[in-house]
């Protein structure tokens, strides 16, 4: 057995060991990577469909620290899909639910829920010290807001969306020569779908927050490749993935010279 093993042995209690023997026993995580992942801290930007599925599963893996933040409430309409709240938290403000199922699920991961929309100030109050943002928000303002806080403080950022029967993912990890979120939206004027609008397929936001736990679990253990700027979609009618690798745009207004 390695030293830093026999050290992190002692550091990590045997119940503890036991519960993420799952991780543990992966040559890809290991002790070393189960470790990383209860010390990181991993902001979760909306906590409806992508953020529940993504919230979930990062909190059952074991991460350390979780911030919430989502200023709507749980509606009627919402149950199909957002798996963290429920027929009694109806009215109940989103983070406070989701915090509420989470802790449920593992009493060890410290999370803090704020009953509003991440704004710039807050942001840099509470997130500089993330290990990752996962951007599960559904509006473009949202989404820019995000972006620039993750180019500025180079935190990598794993934005997710789901609409009808599609979804997209992509990952930012804030390298001088690589995309971020910005250089995607310069290329789309189209208007933005909404949920209410255009419908949601229940099972999709629950892929794509899965896929977006995934990603940001493998940043924060360095388990597997990250690739940054490579968009996947999925059309889960078809059940088709199709991937491309975005550009950094020279003349993207947040990360451009
Ligand atoms: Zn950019």
């Amino acid at each position: 057995m390695k030293l830093w093993m026999v050290n992190v042995i002692k550091e990590m209690e045997y119940s503890q060991m036991l519960r993420f023997s799952r991780h543990i026993m992966l040559p890809e995580i290991e002790l070393e990577g189960q470790e990383r992942l209860i010390n990181s801290h991993i902001v979760v930007v909306g906590l409806g469909g992508l953020g529940c599925a993504a919230a979930q599963y990062l909190t059952a893996s074991g991460i350390g620290r979780l911030t919430l933040f989502d200023g709507d409430i749980v509606e009627n309409t919402n149950l199909q899909r957002q798996v963290l709240h429920t027929e009694a938290r109806i009215g109940t403000n989103k983070a406070r639910s989701a915090k509420e199922s989470l802790e449920s699920i593992n009493s060890h991961t410290e999370i803090q829920a704020f009953e509003i929309m991440a704004d710039e100030k807050l942001l840099d109050e509470l997130a500089s010290t993330a290990s990752v943002v996962v951007d599960c928000t559904d509006n473009l303002e949202a989404r820019n807001l995000i972006n620039q806080f993750c180019v500025r403080k180079k935190i990598p950022l794993v934005c997710g969306a789901g609409i009808r029967f599609e979804g997209h993912l992509i990952v930012f990890t804030m390298e001088d020569d690589t995309p971020c979120y910005g250089c995607l939206s310069n290329l789309f004027n189209s208007p933005q779908l909404s949920c209410s609008e255009s419908g949601v397929f229940s099972p999709i936001v629950g892929i794509i927050g899965a896929m977006q736990a995934s990603e940001a679990i493998k940043i924060c253990t360095g388990a597997g490749t990250v690739k940054t700027g490579q968009l996947m979609t999925l059309d889960a009618l078809k059940m088709e993935t199709n991937s491309f690798m975005l550009p950094k745009q020279p003349n993207c207004s947040v990360c451009g010279n």
